[in-house]
């Protein structure tokens, strides 16, 4: 199929743009477009067979639910069984913004949206354009993100059409996001809520809202046999580039150096070497292809810029990536996440 592109100006949003879009959503077509987390590949969610369009588009496993997306709270109602206290305080507090609450779903949201499951995700978005595309349709917009299952996911339009072009109806364009990682995820099915993803929004703040808040025990001991995460698509291989990257942990200078070594090594028998730095270490490296993902003094730039970087190293085509790790506190929580995530848990101490 032939992918329609527009751009569109985040502070000036064209009309006409999201007329077209909305009309593709409600014939039960694809639409991809920008939130403030990362671009996500939308489609009406109560529409199974819209949903299903989605998991085929991504080649995504069919027990991996879907996040719906909503810009009013009075979409919510019909969309879920009840919502608990904990769940409604968190909604005032970051709606629009994001994370995302899993609930016991109504009989409206068909379970080709859901995985199969009885609980539904539920996220109001903060970005203009997507808030603007949700309510000029007047649908629930089921969106994941917008990528093929398994690659980084996309924070700018090309990494959308890289992946989805040919695919999908339409690519909005509203320029790079601005967090870049995905949504934080809470399972507000239980009394204590339960962090099933760890997102922009962090435990401490959840915490300071309705007391106190679980993380699912797949987050922190990701290897040990027979911990399957709740949400599904935790267990899956995700965020990867195409190169084995490594990861390493120490004190930064340490670090650098067996980096330096290991990048000699791989370099000398010919191989193509990428190293993720940062911007305080970027002078300290001798060989390969070394981009920075940020400055460790600000965690904000190295989530936007996870992504991009990751899905750069996969254009240079190298052969292997090593990688600094960074502190995982408050944000920096997420960030690790999604790097050991890339690099399948693959971290070493030095
Ligand atoms: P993505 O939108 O690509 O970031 O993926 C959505 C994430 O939300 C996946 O990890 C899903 O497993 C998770 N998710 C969506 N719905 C549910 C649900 N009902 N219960 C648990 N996790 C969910
Ligand atoms: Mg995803």
């Amino acid at each position: 199929m032939d992918t329609i592109v527009r751009k569109v100006d985040i502070n000036s949003i064209d009309r006409n743009v999201m007329e077209e879009a909305s009309e593709i959503l409600k014939k039960g077509g694809m639409v991809a477009f920008p939130t403030e987390t990362v671009y996500g590949l939308g489609a009406d969610a109560l529409d199974e067979e819209a949903s299903a369009k989605i998991y085929r588009a991504k080649g995504r496993p069919s027990d991996n639910p879907l996040i719906v997306h909503i810009a009013d709270m009075n979409q919510i109602d019909r969309l879920v069984k009840k919502i608990p206290d904990k769940a409604k305080k968190l909604m005032e507090r970051f709606w629009p913004g994001p994370i995302t609450v899993i609930l016991e779903k109504s009989d409206l949201v068909p379970k080709g949206t859901t995985g199969g499951l009885d609980t539904v995700a539920i996220r109001m978005p903060s970005h203009p354009i997507a808030l603007e595309l949700i309510r000029t349709s007047g649908i629930p917009i089921a969106a994941p993100s917008a990528n093929v299952s398994g690659r980084p996911s996309p924070t700018q339009s090309s990494h959308v059409e890289e992946d989805l072009g040919g695919k999908v109806d339409m690519i909005i364009d509203g320029g790079p996001v601005g967090i870049g990682i995905e949504s934080t995820i809470v399972d507000c099915t239980s009394e204590t809520p339960v962090i099933l993803r760890p997102g922009y929004v962090t435990k401490e703040m959840l915490e300071e809202t309705i007391g106190d808040v679980d993380t699912d025990r797949a987050l922190t001991e990701p290897m040990s046999e027979g911990v399957v995460p709740k949400a599904p698509g935790m267990k899956y291989k995700h965020y990867a580039p195409k190169a084995d990257l490594t990861m390493y942990r120490g004190d930064v200078q340490s670090v650098i150096l067996k980096i330096n070594e290991m990048a000699k090594t791989d370099t000398d028998a010919g191989r193509k070497v990428g190293i993720i730095a940062s911007d305080e270490t970027l002078d300290g490296y001798r060989q390969g292809t070394v981009i920075s993902i940020g400055t460790r003094t600000d965690e904000d730039t190295i989530a936007h810029n996870l992504y991009r970087v990751l899905r750069e190293f996969d254009s240079l085509g190298v052969d292997v990536i090593y990688g600094e790790t960074f502190e995982d506190n408050r944000l920096g929580q997420a960030i690790m996440n999604r790097l050991l995530k890339a690099a399948g848990y693959h971290i070493e101490n030095v």
